[in-house]
C-alpha cells in the first residue's frame, strides 16, 4: 500500500501456541523474534503449570523471587470461581438470596513477584493449589539446582544461594559501588541499618542530605545463609531444640546489621544476657559468650572444621 510515496505497512496481531511460534523462529523481524525468544526461555523451564514458568522468567529478570499472601477473586487451577455474597434479607432493591455485586468473595491466595502496582483481587493461584502443587518449593529447588542468579526471599524451606547486590552511584566520586561493600549506619528509627558509606571515597549518605544514586543495575553475592557451615549449625540447633520446651531451646538468627553475622541466643534469659555464641562468615571468627552451655563444644567443633578461630584467643596471640 503506497501513500504519498511512503510505504505504510499494515500490521496484524495474532496469538500463537509455542509450537506455531517455533515455526517462525529465525524468520521474522527483530520485535517479533523477541517475543519468540521470550516464549522459548519461558518454556525451557519446563514446569507443567505455565504460571510457574512465567514467575521464573520474571524472577531472573529482576534478580529476585518474592511472594506475598493475597486475597484473590478466583483461581485458575481449581474450582474457586469469581462469586459474590448474597443478600441475607429482601429489601426494596433486591430479594433475599440475590447476589450482592458490591461484595465479592475473596479466597486466600498468593502472588509472586508483585511490583509496585498492586491489583486488588488478582493473584497467581489460591493457597490450597500453591501448597498442593508445592509451587514455592519447586521454584526454589529449580533456582538452587540450576544455579540461577536469583535472590530467594527468606523462607522456612531453603535459603537461596545468592543475594542481589544493588549497584549505586556515589554522589561524591561518581563511581559505581556495590551495596554489599558500603558501610552501614543505623536508621533514624533505630529499627535497622541502611547502606551509607562509599567503599571507594568514604562519602556517607545522610538522611535528608546527599545520598548515593540508585541504578537499575545489580550484581550478586553468595548468600551466607546458604553456606555449608551455617546450614550445619542450623541443623544442629534444630536437632537440639527437638523434644525440649521453649525455655530450654536456642534461637538461631542472622544479624540485621550484617548478612555475615549469626548468633545463638537462649530463650530463658533476657535478650541482653541471652547470647551463647556469635560467628562471622566473613572474618571467620566466633565469640563464645556462655562457655558452659552444653551446645558450645558441638558448634565450635563444626566452626573449627571450617577454619574459624576463636576471637578471644586470636587477640591473645596478637598481644
Ligand atoms: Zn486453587
Ligand atoms: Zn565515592
Amino acid at each position: 500500500m503506497k501513500k504519498r510515496g511512503v510505504k505504510i505497512e499494515k500490521r496484524f496481531a495474532i496469538n500463537l501456541s509455542l509450537d506455531d511460534l517455533l515455526k517462525l523462529d529465525g524468520n521474522v523481524e527483530e520485535a517479533a523474534q523477541k517475543v519468540i525468544d521470550e516464549a522459548k526461555k519461558e518454556s525451557s523451564y519446563g514446569f507443567d503449570l505455565p504460571v510457574m514458568n512465567e514467575i521464573l522468567k520474571q524472577a531472573e529478570k529482576q534478580g529476585k523471587l518474592t511472594w506475598s499472601h493475597k486475597q484473590i477473586n478466583s483461581c485458575d487451577y481449581c474450582d474457586k470461581k469469581r462469586d459474590y455474597y448474597v443478600y441475607p434479607r429482601s429489601s426494596r432493591n433486591h430479594r433475599k438470596g440475590d447476589k450482592n455485586y458490591d461484595k465479592p468473595i475473596y479466597y486466600r491466595g498468593i502472588k509472586f513477584n508483585e511490583g509496585f502496582i498492586v491489583f486488588k483481587g488478582m493473584g497467581d493461584m489460591c493457597w490450597d493449589c500453591c501448597t498442593k502443587h508445592k509451587v514455592k518449593e519447586r521454584l526454589i529447588d529449580y533456582i538452587i539446582n540450576n544455579d540461577l542468579k536469583v535472590q530467594v526471599m527468606k523462607n522456612d524451606y531453603k535459603p537461596g544461594k545468592y543475594l542481589k547486590d544493588d549497584i549505586r552511584i556515589c554522589f561524591d566520586c561518581g563511581e559505581e559501588i556495590l551495596e554489599s561493600q558500603m558501610s552501614k549506619e543505623r536508621t533514624l528509627m533505630g529499627d535497622g541499618y541502611y547502606p551509607s558509606g562509599c567503599p571507594k571515597c568514604g562519602a556517607k549518605s545522610i538522611p535528608f542530605g546527599p545520598s548515593h544514586k540508585t541504578s537499575n543495575k545489580f550484581g550478586f553475592i553468595k548468600n551466607p545463609e546458604a553456606f555449608e557451615e551455617v546450614l550445619k549449625v542450623k541443623h544442629i540447633i534444630e536437632d537440639y531444640n527437638k523434644d525440649k520446651d521453649r525455655s530450654n531451646q536456642i534461637s538461631f538468627f542472622q544479624y540485621s546489621s550484617s548478612n555475615y553475622s549469626f548468633g545463638l541466643d537462649r530463650y530463658d534469659l533476657p535478650s541482653w544476657n541471652a547470647r551463647v555464641l556469635d560467628f562471622n562468615t566473613n572474618s571467620k571468627k566466633y565469640k563464645i559468650s556462655d562457655k558452659n552451655h552444653p551446645i558450645i563444644s558441638v558448634i565450635v567443633n563444626v566452626l573449627s572444621n571450617y577454619d574459624y578461630l576463636d576471637n578471644e584467643e586470636n587477640q591473645i596471640h596478637k598481644r
